[in-house]
C-alpha cells in the first residue's frame, strides 16, 4: 500500500515551496489510491506556533488537498520517542552524554559509504566520515528532527518520502538511524528546488507569498494547484491547464522535471485567469 505524508513544521505559514511538496505528495497519493497522512513536526520550542499550525492546516483545506485521518503532532509524542531510543542504548548504538546534570542521547555514526536511491537522481552515494554523531534526543528532553521522522515514518508506514530537496543531505542520516533499528527504508523522492525568475532563491522579491495571502488576493485554489503543479512536473503534452481531478488522473512520479524549477508571477496569473474564465 503507498502512503505518502507532508511533514510541515509550524514555525511560518505555508509557502509556496512547502504547498508544492504537500500538493506531490496528494497528487501521488490520490493517483496510487493509497495513503496521504499528515504530520506535525513541532518539536522546535522555540520556533513552533499554535497560529502557524492552523493557518498550514487552513491552507491545505483550502488548496482541496484534504489528508487521510487526524494528524500527528510530534509533541504529543515524546515519551515515545524516548522510549525508542533506549532501545539504540542498550543495543550499544548509541551513547549518552551529560552536561550540568542534562542528558542527551547520541547515535553513534558509523563510517562507510552509504547509497541512496533517489527517483530523480538515480544513485547518490554519501560518505558518512564527514558526518558527526546524530543527537537523538536533546538535553530537554526532545527528540531532534531526524529521529522523530525516522519513527514517525516507520510507524506511519510510510512508502514513499517525497521531500524538497534542501533534504537530500538529511536522508543518508536517516537511512543510518533506520539500517541501525533493523528497517527498510521507504522509496525516496527530493522535488528540484523552486528557484525565483532570475534563478535567485525563491522568495517575497518574486512575488511568492504564503497561501494564504495568495487567497486573499483573490486567486482561486484550484488556479494555484494547477500552477504548482507546474513546477517540476512534466505535464503530458504540454498541457498547462488542469482541474485538481485532472491532476490526480495524470500525475506520475516519472514524469518529474530533475532541473530546478522557476516561479512566475506573470505565469501564475495567467492560469488563474483560466480557471476564473
Ligand atoms: N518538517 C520538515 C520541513 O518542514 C519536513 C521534512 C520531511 O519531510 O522529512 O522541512
Amino acid at each position: 500500500m503507498i502512503a505518502v505524508r507532508f511533514a510541515p513544521s509550524p514555525t511560518g505559514y505555508l509557502h509556496v515551496g512547502g504547498a508544492r511538496t504537500a500538493l506531490f505528495n496528494f497528487l501521488y497519493a490520490r493517483n496510487q489510491k493509497g495513503r496521504f497522512l499528515l504530520r506535525i513536526e513541532d518539536t522546535d520550542r522555540e520556533r513552533s506556533r499554535p497560529e502557524f499550525e492552523k493557518e498550514i492546516l487552513d491552507s491545505l483545506t483550502w488548496l482541496g488537498l484534504a489528508w487521510d485521518g487526524e494528524p500527528i503532532r510530534q509533541s504529543e509524542r515524546i515519551s515515545f520517542y524516548q522510549k525508542e531510543a533506549e532501545r539504540l542504548l542498550s543495543d550499544g548504538k548509541a551513547y549518552e552524554e551529560t552536561k550540568e546534570g542534562k542528558r542527551a542521547i547520541l547515535f553513534r555514526v558509523p563510517k562507510r559509504e552509504i547509497k541512496l536511491y533517489d527517483s530523480l537522481r538515480g544513485e547518490v552515494v554519501f560518505n558518512t566520515e564527514i558526518f558527526e554523531d546524530i543527537v537523538l534526543i536533546k538535553s530537554d528532553g526532545f527528540p531532534t528532527y531526524h529521529w522523530a521522522c525516522v519513527l514517525d515514518d516507520h510507524e506511519m508506514e510510510i512508502s514513499h518520502v517525497i521531500r524538497g530537496e534542501d533534504h537530500l543531505s538529511n536522508t543518508p542520516k536517516q537511512m543510518l538511524l533506520i539500517e541501525a533499528m533493523g528497517w527498510k527504508p521507504p522509496a525516496y523522492v527530493h522535488l528540484p528546488l523552486i528557484l525565483g525568475a532570475d534563478g535567485t532563491p525563491l522568495s517575497k522579491r518574486h512575488g511568492a507569498v504564503s497561501v494564504t495571502n495568495y487567497r486573499r488576493e483573490g486567486f482561486l485554489s484550484e488556479g494555484l494547484d494547477n500552477y504548482l503543479a507546474l513546477l517540476g512536473w512534466g505535464a503530458p503534452e504540454n498541457q498547462e491547464f488542469f482541474t485538481l481531478a485532472q491532476l490526480v488522473q495524470k500525475f506520475s512520479l516519472k514524469k518529474l522535471i530533475r532541473s530546478a524549477a522557476r516561479f512566475n508571477l506573470e505565469k501564475l496569473r495567467w492560469v488563474n485567469a483560466q480557471h476564473l474564465r
